[in-house]
């Protein structure tokens, strides 16, 4: 049953949809395919696109057909799909009335011209001239923020943008929850003798990785006929529908596990929005959640099982086979604990699975001191170094390996994206707990290339609700009722590299 109203509501956010999924063509493109010279007006082309998705949405006549669609659709109960679309229709729109047009615009120029430029300025070490524009978007991201009513913290707004129900104060709490097991995990692992891990760093031709990477991520599951694959810079996971989940990567030809890695990595991203429920199509429940979510799928795929031992009893003969001559002494534990070195390291996207929150606690807290304005912009590189020095015992000599090493600040808001790397890695290892009761010879599967059970698991209770119920409700049905805790994702590392250390 629906209603006249209802129809037309669909319809008209439909168009909405529509303007994004055409938006994130052109990203793709940019990213991908597009020749140098396309950069000027790709910019001024997504920028027009924003501004008509930003005014269709805020509408007036969007808002009264809103309005009467909740008036007649009121009764419809909690978990049907129309009390969800209605849900998330009245929270962007919300959202989108709070923020001025002309603020879109001006926040969307800044970054682009923000990004332009640091992308010359790191590899030129030169933090200097990406400075003023970045104390700009500073203040851009704290304007935002003065657009909503009613939070404890600057920081609340940005980051239930990407986290919607989320709190400054609840991430805080989460990370002192990780950090002391996870400061002495380190350093209990790292007083040991590194694992070796020259195997890894061969040559490995372009060609042959990729075909390993596809094989792989076949088998996983990523279905081919509603995706593909392409090179670029910055891997990254783009959904332009339910039948067109596309996902890119990078090699790097004296490093096995660069590529290897993150094409798992994005290709669970995009198991996630493949499984999306097909009755959900062309509207803003066809899309992965919440950030943490999304990253929960990521690195469960990329770490509890592409990390896995059980994994690699399946896939170790078949690496042998792509690489002839390159593991040919090599056991299946030397490579089980290649893959799993822990080191401490200057760079967040080369951690391993023990130091990485680390990394994502030392920028969530330098975004909290900027936006607080504890921090000037001119204060960051010199914070950065004492801050590495004191968590990793490290010297950054090159800021180009310091605070100019992660695109977020120079291309979108700052504050609310760094929690959900590390919401992520804590929810896969809750979620991974849950499915492995669920299949007791879960590791059996896997250790067979039968990837099928765990798969259905998620899609049954992740993948296929898209953003039907808020990430919070979702995390509680899955946890039955617990919602997120640290407690499993400890465990879960403490067992893995204790074993490997023994
Ligand atoms: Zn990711």
């Amino acid at each position: 049953m629906s209603s006249k109203a209802m129809d037309q509501l669909r319809s008209a956010l439909g168009e909405c949809v529509d303007i994004e999924a055409a938006a994130s063509v052109l990203y793709w493109d940019q990213a991908t395919h597009m020749p140098e010279g396309g950069a000027p007006a790709r910019g001024r082309q997504l920028s027009t696109l924003s501004k008509i998705a930003h005014e269709k949405i805020t509408n007036p006549k969007m808002e009264s057909l809103l309005i009467e669609a909740e008036n007649q659709c009121n009764d419809f109960p909690e978990d049907s799909f129309e009390h969800s679309f209605l849900r998330v229709a009245r929270r962007n729109f919300e959202r989108a009335i709070q923020v001025p047009g002309s603020y879109v615009k001006r926040a969307s120029q800044l970054r682009c011209e923000l990004y332009d430029v640091w992308t010359r300025a790191r590899p030129d070490n030169d933090f200097k001239r990406v400075s003023s524009l970045l104390k700009e978007n500073v203040a851009l991201s704290v304007e935002y923020s003065s657009f909503f009513k009613g939070h404890a913290h600057v920081a609340d707004p940005l980051i239930d943008h990407a986290d919607e129900g989320m709190t400054a104060e609840m991430i805080k709490t989460l990370f002192s929850s990780l950090r002391p097991s996870l400061v002495n995990l380190v350093k209990e692992i790292t007083d040991e003798k590194p694992f070796d891990d020259a195997c890894l760093r061969q040559n490995f031709p372009l060609q042959a990785q990729w075909s390993f990477g596809e094989k792989i991520i076949r088998k996983l599951g990523y279905d081919f006929s509603r995706g593909r694959q392409d090179k670029t810079h910055h891997p990254f996971m783009t959904s332009f529908s339910i039948g067109d989940v596309r996902i890119t990567t990078r090699f790097k030809e004296d490093d096995l596990s660069e590529g290897l890695f993150s094409t798992i990595h994005e290709a669970g991203h995009a198991l996630y929005e493949q499984g999306i429920n097909p009755e959900y199509e062309g509207t803003y429940l066809a899309a992965g959640v919440s950030a943490g979510v999304h990253e929960s799928q990521s690195r469960l795929w990329e770490n509890l099982v592409g990390r896995s031992r059980s994994f690699w009893v399946y896939f170790f003969p078949i690496l042998k086979e792509a690489f002839p001559d390159r593991f040919r002494n090599l056991t299946l534990d030397e490579f089980y604990k290649a893959i799993n070195r822990v080191e401490k390291t200057l760079i967040r996207t080369d951690a391993d699975e023990v130091t990485y929150n680390l990394h994502v606690m030392l920028r969530f807290d330098f975004e909290m001191q900027m936006l607080e304005g504890k921090l000037a912009v001119e204060d960051l590189p010199e914070a950065w170094r004492e801050r590495i020095k004191s968590d990793f015992g490290l010297i950054v000599s090159d800021d180009k390996d310091g605070v100019l090493q992660d695109v977020h600040w120079f291309s979108g808001p700052v504050g609310g994206v760094f929690q959900g790397y590390t919401i992520g890695n804590v929810l896969a290892a809750e979620i991974f707990e849950k499915v492995t009761q669920a299949i007791p010879d879960l590791q059996d599967q896997i250790a067979v290339g039968n990837f099928e059970g765990l798969l259905n698991w998620l899609t049954q209770n992740v993948y296929r609700h898209g953003s039907k119920m808020p990430a919070e409700q979702l995390i509680r049905n899955i946890t039955s009722g617990k919602g997120l805790s640290s407690k499993p994702f400890l465990n879960y590392i403490e067992s893995k590299y204790r074993t490997l250390l023994r």
